[in-house]
């Protein structure tokens, strides 16, 4: 090797050091956006469109949508939802569906969202609560009306006409 071509491949050496430590440089002074969790738990800015897990919408009164109809079940493309319903008759005479129990694995969930799209009721949204960690896996398995179901209002009985004795 020539003096020439040593001393080049110095300066080349050192040219490629000063670039790598330009860059080194720049994120010292650029603001970190590394976040600290769980340190950093009560400023914690989770977008609010993320999809954490499935939950019911109560009213103030405890009461949800759901019909029971099945929909948001059928078209869940994995068996993640499961509905128990049964009959009953209604104040008016009707017979109707009643939601018994809606269990919802977030284990088995691919946050598609098409439980929700399919809810005609709006009965069921995804909440961004993102802290779902468990140590077992049955315990990602959740009944979301988890409010004791109301009962349905009793149908008036007919009055009873008062008879008329004739002696
Ligand atoms: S959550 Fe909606 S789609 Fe699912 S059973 Fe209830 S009313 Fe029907
Ligand atoms: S988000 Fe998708 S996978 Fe999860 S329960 Fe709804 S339909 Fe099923």
């Amino acid at each position: 090797m020539s003096i020439k071509d040593y001393f080049s491949s110095l300066f080349k050496g050192a040219w490629s050091l000063v670039q790598g430590m330009q860059v080194t440089g720049k994120e010292l002074v650029t603001p970190k956006i590394t976040k600290q969790y769980p340190e950093n738990r009560k400023h914690l800015d989770i977008p609010e469109r993320f999809r954490a897990t499935l939950k019911f919408n109560y009213d103030s009164e405890g009461n949800h949508k759901c019909i029971a109809c099945g929909l948001c079940q059928m078209n869940c493309p994995n068996g993640t939802i499961h509905i128990e319903s049964k009959m009953v008759e209604t104040a008016d005479g009707k017979k109707r569906k009643k939601l018994v129990k809606y269990m919802y694995d977030l284990g088995s969930c691919t946050f598609c969202q098409l439980c929700v799209t399919s809810c005609a009721s709006h009965a069921i949204e995804f909440t961004n609560d993102f802290e779902q960690a468990v140590f077992t896996r049955d315990k990602l398995v959740k009944q979301l009306n988890y409010l004791p179901e109301k009962e349905e209002p009793v149908a008036p009985k007919p009055a009873v006409q008062p008879t008329t004795e004739t002696k």
